[in-house]
């Protein structure tokens, strides 16, 4: 996701598990579907997912007739093949058509894998990666421990890819716009990118939580918490991934270039001669 519109699509937030509408329904509708554990995008067809409604036969609840929806999908990318496992509870009801399906969503588990972390490269930290997956982990179930951790990899980005140390977030990104404005940050912090920071600092709670302590845990909205993963998951992009694969692409033409000039050698006593070729 490009730092310029994660603040819109918001994706972990409109990617609740849809349960009116199932990721694949009974009758084999195909969709679009992306893997959690490699992020190919792929269709999806009865060879590989299964999923089902049914009926609770518990009698009427005091939240009227349930229903259990389960989702198994296995991965059509040949290297990956993973299973993805997703399981609701809710109102179970029968369409018009006479197919099974649920009104209310009341709970839902991710149980495998059991968060929304994308996997990340190697290169990056591993205490920073630590802290994104354990926030993504949470970020259903308590959304102020995950904006509370989810706010320590921030920082912990800030001082590892910009090299500045201050006690508070909120300092940090202080200094880190004005190492921006006056020329002296990290050439791969573009001021798109410093903007997404801002812009996620005014949003509610997040900002004034950026102040106080790092390991004070405030209430934040879950959306709000979603919005700081989101966040973190552009910085990986736009900073580690974008700074490696241009690091990698240099190292490539130097390659390239030492090898033409080891292939230029040999001919050089002829071409000392004088002669052209
Ligand atoms: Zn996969």
């Amino acid at each position: 996701m490009s730092i310029t519109n994660f603040l819109d699509k918001k994706t972990r937030v409109q990617t609740r598990y849809p349960l009116t509408e199932p990721i694949l329904t009974p009758g084999g509708k195909q969709v679009h579907w992306t893997c959690p554990f490699c992020q190919t995008t792929q269709l999806t067809s009865t060879e590989n997912s299964y999923n089902t409604i049914g009926r609770l036969s518990v009698g009427v609840t005091k939240r009227g007739i349930l229903g259990i929806h389960y989702s198994a999908i296995r991965c059509l990318n040949g290297n990956c093949k993973e299973l993805t496992l997703t399981v609701a509870v809710g109102n179970y009801g029968v369409t018009d058509a006479g197919r099974p399906t649920l009104k209310n969503v009341y709970n839902e588990w991710k149980l495998y894998p059991s968060s929304n972390a994308k996997p990340q490269p190697d290169y990056i930290p591993a205490a920073i990666v630590s802290d994104y997956r354990e926030a993504s982990l949470i970020v259903d179930l308590s959304p102020k421990a995950s904006a509370t951790l989810a706010r320590r990899c921030l920082q912990g980005i800030i001082r590892d890819f910009c090299g500045i140390q201050k006690d508070k977030l909120h300092d940090a990104i202080q200094q880190l716009k004005k190492d921006v404005e006056e020329g002296t940050a990290n050439r791969s912090i573009d001021p798109a990118t410093l903007n997404a920071i801002d812009a996620v600092r005014k949003v509610g709670n997040i900002g004034a939580h950026m102040e106080k302590d790092i390991n004070l845990i405030v209430d934040v909205e879950p959306s709000e918490a979603m919005l700081l993963l989101n966040l973190i998951e552009s910085l990986f992009e736009e900073w580690y991934v974008a700074r490696h694969n241009r690091d990698q692409r240099l190292q490539e033409v130097v390659k390239m270039a030492e090898g033409k000039e080891t292939q230029r050698r040999p001919k050089a006593p002829a071409d000392a001669t004088g002669a052209d070729t």
